[in-house]
């Protein structure tokens, strides 16, 4: 009994001085270093070639030519590959796939067809499938069934799955019926609506619907502008600006008519979606109030669009460039069919390669590689309201990078096949190859009480 408690008391010192305690592992902070042949900052447009970005944790802390590597460093040698910041994709819809079968194209089935939990799930792998090709930020800006976008946000931020940083805005908010055109039972018995779309008509509703989408989760608010003929006056844009500003959420418009874009921009909303209805003198007004345009600028492919639709959104993204409007690369993808395959290989195109494709569009308008560049990232990240926290390869950002072989400032198709992504300080693809295991975690480890950040 004496032996024990000596033994006790020896080991109760041995705490107390450190001795054992010393053997208890410590989590230290892992530091990363890439080694970079060239860094593209498309803020400047320019490149700086045998760079070293120090990464400490989930951040950026230092990057320039010559740096100390620091002992215990993992080093990642992309000397071969040019680095840049990730891509974004400023409209898009990531729980939201129709179909020519079933529901032959017509996304009014799919909401009837397709739970809330399975398109959160088709979410999740889609923006797997979106980090994969380099886009680690996306506005993800409606129909996404009961809040499936603000929950793929709070799982990729808690530390689930891999994904891109989601910028949801939950339901869309619009007058009497949203964009669709219910039948009467359907609307007065079913709320088929809901949760598509909120019913928002008189001022009291509608700020009411802007607080509850930022209580779930909203990043940004999606309203429809002129899905209606009754759709929102010049006073119900401010009214909705006004309210999610208070939530430190910005704004986007969908528009379909000249008169809705006119309403958008007296307004002074943030962002315009979809360029079809826009004409130069909107451009001109746009780029003189700095409005941000997601033109939602579809391809013509061998699986989706027309010549004439093609020729259209050119010409409107031409012009609009020309006129100085702050462009961001958005697709509004949110559809698949069986078509849709690499033509040499057979295989099927994911979700980031159809994504990314849209660029087609922008080298048809006969945009400079710069300026694409510029739109993908620097403007993805205005509209995202983001770029004080991420996106720049800048020391005290979160540490998001992708490399590819080529060099987009001349060749902008080098994109297209991204080898290497960084998310948060961990690298999710080397080699042009997907290797997320860390990122899956049977637990949160981040904002473990459930609290949004902010
Ligand atoms: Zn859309």
């Amino acid at each position: 009994m004496r032996t024990l408690l000596v033994m006790i008391w020896l080991f109760l010192a041995a705490v107390s001085a450190g001795t054992v305690s010393a053997r208890v592992q410590i989590p230290t902070t892992p530091v990363t270093v890439i080694k970079a042949g060239r860094l593209i900052d498309p803020e400047t447009g320019t490149t700086a070639t045998n760079q070293v970005i120090i990464i400490e944790g989930e951040k950026i802390k230092e990057v320039g030519a010559n740096l100390a590597i620091p002992s215990g460093a993992t080093v990642i040698d992309l000397s071969r590959l040019t680095v840049l910041p990730g891509l974004v994709d400023a409209h898009t819809h990531m729980a939201l796939t129709y179909k020519e079968q079933p529901e032959n194209n017509y996304y009014y089935l799919t909401y009837v067809m397709e739970s809330s939990t399975l398109r959160a799930i088709q979410a999740a792998s889609n923006g797997i499938q979106l980090l994969n090709s380099g886009f680690t930020v996306v506005r993800d800006v409606g129909n996404n069934a009961m809040y499936a976008d603000t929950s793929l946000r709070q799982a990729i931020e808690q530390g689930w799955l891999p994904g891109p940083t989601v910028i949801p805005s939950g339901p869309i908010i619009g007058s009497t019926g949203g964009q669709l055109w219910p039948t009467p039972e359907m609307y007065k018995q079913h709320n088929i609506v809901f949760p598509e779309y909120i019913d928002a008509d008189t001022p009291d509703e509608i700020v009411k619907a802007v607080r509850q989408n930022m209580l779930f989760g909203a990043r940004t608010i999606k309203i429809c502008v002129d899905c209606k003929p009754w759709g929102y006056s010049v006073d119900d844009i401010k009214l909705v600006i006004k309210e999610a500003a208070k939530g430190g959420c910005k704004v986007e418009g969908h528009v379909q008519t000249p008169e809705g874009a006119q309403r958008a921009i007296d307004a002074g909303i943030y962002i315009i979606a979809h360029g079809n209805a826009l004409t130069p003198e909107h451009h001109r007004q746009m780029a003189e109030k700095g409005i941000f345009l997601t033109g939602t600028d579809t391809p013509f492919t061998k699986y989706r669009g027309s010549e004439a639709a093609f020729r259209q959104t050119v010409a409107k993204l031409r012009d609009a460039w020309e006129k100085k409007v702050p462009l961001t690369f958005s697709t509004d993808f949110d559809y698949w069919n069986d078509r849709m395959k690499n033509e040499k290989t057979g295989e099927w195109l994911s979700r980031g390669e159809l994504t990314i494709a849209f660029l087609d569009t922008w080298k048809a308008a006969n945009i400079p590689p710069r300026d694409i560049l510029y739109a993908i990232t620097i403007n993805g990240y205005k509209a995202a309201d983001i770029i004080k926290d991420r996106g720049p390869i800048k020391p005290g950002l979160f540490a998001d990078m992708i490399a590819v072989s080529g060099n987009p400032l001349t060749d902008i198709d080098a994109l297209r096949d991204v080898q290497f992504v960084m998310k948060n300080g961990m690298v999710f693809k080397k080699d042009g190859v997907m290797s997320p295991e860390k990122f899956f975690h049977p637990g949160p480890v981040r904002t473990p009480n459930g609290r949004w950040t902010r």
